[in-house]
């Protein structure tokens, strides 16, 4: 029975909020849950990263650890990374797959990528990854050309510019197979996704935040997937190819 009154569709206030309340409660999900669990590699990997002055775009722990779940629970074999900064995210992939698994990864910067690697190595998974350096875009629109990419990735994860997440979604529905899951990492944008419009905002959080705005609306209305918005580290939404 629905208990909503009036403002249709609004969660009620009492037993319906997210459960994180205070960071006290999301440190007990990481040292709880998280941190014991955390491969020595990855551990490794966050530590260097958290050294480096761009620290703030790397993947959360529960973050990596939601998407090593995720692609075990969805036999993901191959993928694709857009954004890999120094490969947190990408080596909790890599530790995902199967050993024969695969993940084209893609960014402008390859020196971060290579702080990276040894850590990645060292851990016995870098044979999986084919790292390419440049634009992504680019690299999307040959393998729309070929036929033989299409519907061949299981899972595909966007964490870059967030500018261009609505062109790479053009293209990824092609790529992703039907059934397979595209994750738009970075879609609560900071919490801004809610701010006002004159709320003090960092520059980029602004410059992004309409963009983030937009792709949230067009996934939300696109019929060829079905959706699942998380709040897990900055927020993830998860899309599964229809058809
Ligand atoms: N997934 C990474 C992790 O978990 O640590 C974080 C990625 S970071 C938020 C975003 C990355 O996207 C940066 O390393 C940046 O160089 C890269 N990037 C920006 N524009 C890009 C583009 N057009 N194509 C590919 N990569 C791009
Ligand atoms: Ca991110």
């Amino acid at each position: 029975m629905s208990v909503e009154t009036g403002d249709q569709g609004r969660h009620q206030e009492v037993g319906h909020k997210s459960l994180l309340q205070s960071d006290a409660l999301y440190q007990y999900i990481l040292e709880t849950s998280v941190y014991p669990r955390e491969p020595e590699a990855m551990k490794e990997l966050r530590e260097l990263t958290a050294k480096h002055p761009w620290n703030i775009m790397t993947s959360s722990a529960d973050e990596g650890q939601f998407l090593n779940m995720l692609l075990k629970l969805i036999n993901a074999k191959n993928t694709m990374e857009i954004g890999v900064y120094t490969g947190y995210s990408l080596l909790a992939t890599a530790l995902a797959l199967p050993e024969d698994g695969k993940i084209l990864a893609m960014d402008i910067n390859r020196d971060n990528y290579e702080l990276g690697l040894p850590i990645i190595e060292k851990a016995g998974v870098a044979h999986k990854i084919d790292f390419k350096e440049g634009p992504a875009l680019p690299v999307l629109d040959q393998m729309i050309e070929d036929a033989k990419y299409h519907g061949t990735f299981d899972f595909i994860f966007v964490d870059a510019d967030k500018d261009n997440y609505i062109n790479y979604h053009k293209r990824l529905i092609d790529l992703v197979k039907v059934g397979g899951v595209i994750g738009y990492d970075n879609t609560l944008w900071n919490g801004s996704v809610v701010a006002p419009p004159d709320a003090p905002m960092r520059k980029y959080v602004r410059y992004y935040r309409d963009f983030v705005l937009e792709l949230n609306k067009a996934l939300a209305a696109d019929p060829r997937i079905e959706i699942c918005m998380l709040p897990v580290g900055d927020g993830i939404t998860l899309c599964r190819r229809l058809s």
